[in-house]
């Protein structure tokens, strides 16, 4: 069994990307900027928008953090993303997610320009990523594909089972895994809620996405021999022993799937890792103006 590292390939994608930023900026560029917007100060978004922020200073990057009020009211949200859809020294824009209850989180993406759009959320750049044409790919698949490459895995040809069909997570891996490129070319079967005999379809996969959100769903009776498993779970699960007073648990049972895996990524330290490597990667386009969206 080999560990797919997510530690490992987002710091050499960060490597990458710090020397881009150096060449970008030594031709007289500014250096790309990412807005990041937080409402309200849910534990878990506080520390995914501290570390985007952290690492966005690891690669050269300016970044902002707008930090609004957990009741704001949802024409005021608008009015400070226009504020950053115009403001030309933002390249990236990224809205936390989840958003508070009386905001509707459909109607803020599709407010944010799609130029701008570095979560890859808007349905401008979905569009785009499904006809397979130049676009900002959302950064956990994204974030999937980089690590899939990284390792050389083969895909071609290969049944991936994904579980879980979010606008975020397993409708684009689906996608992109069937894409005719690599990563990709793959038979997908699309699992969710109501798919009978998953175990019987997660046995005929050569690779598993899980990203249903339930932890330790995926038992090793449901893998077969060999196979490649993506891990997107992420969960805080209350654990006394630990500081924090929680862990993060996966949606892999890790400990008796990984000895039947021929790869797997860990959680933490796998897919998590690589979608802010993703979201970075994104930026840096976004700034170069790459897309013609
Ligand atoms: P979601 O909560 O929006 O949707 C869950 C999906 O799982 C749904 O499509 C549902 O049909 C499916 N599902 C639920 N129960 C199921 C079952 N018993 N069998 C089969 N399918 C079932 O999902 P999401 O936002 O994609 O998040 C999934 C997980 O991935 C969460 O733990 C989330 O925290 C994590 N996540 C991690 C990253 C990362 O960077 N690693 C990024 C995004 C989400």
């Amino acid at each position: 069994m080999i560990l797919l590292d997510g530690k490992t390939v987002s710091q050499a994608v960060k490597d990458t990307l710090k020397e881009k930023t150096k060449d970008f900026r030594s031709k007289g560029n500014r250096a790309p900027h990412l807005a990041a917007v937080l409402v309200g100060s849910n534990g878990a978004s506080e520390t995914y928008v501290a570390s985007k922020i952290k690492n966005c200073q690891e690669v050269g990057f300016k970044s902002s953090l707008i930090r609004l009020v957990e009741n704001i009211a949802e024409e005021e949200l608008i009015e400070a993303i226009e504020k950053l859809n115009t403001d030309d020294a933002i390249d990236g824009i990224l809205v936390q997610l989840p958003l508070p209850k009386q905001i509707n989180e459909e109607r803020i993406i599709n407010l944010i320009d799609p130029r701008k759009d570095v979560d890859g959320f808007h349905p401008v750049n979905i569009g785009k990523m499904v006809q397979g044409l130049p676009t900002f790919i959302p950064a956990t698949p994204y974030g999937i594909l980089l690590i899939l490459e990284y390792y050389k895995i083969e895909t071609s040809g290969k049944h991936a089972v994904v579980i879980g069909r979010s606008n975020i997570v397993g409708r684009p891996i689906s996608i992109l895994l069937s894409r005719n490129s690599y990563p990709g070319n793959c038979t997908v079967t699309v699992c969710h809620s109501r798919t009978k005999n998953l175990k019987e379809i997660c046995l005929q996969a050569d690779i598993i996405v899980a990203a249903l959100g339930i932890p330790e769903f995926l038992k090793a009776d449901m893998v077969k021999e060999n196979a490649v498993v993506i891990d997107v779970g992420i969960t805080r699960v209350a654990d006394a022993s630990k500081k924090s007073g929680f862990a993060l648990k996966g949606d892999v049972d890790f400990a008796n799937v990984a000895p039947k895996c021929s790869y797997i990524t860990p959680v933490p330290g796998g897919v998590g890792l690589m979608t802010i490597a993703a979201l970075l990667m994104n930026t840096l386009t976004a700034c170069e103006n790459k897309f013609d969206i």
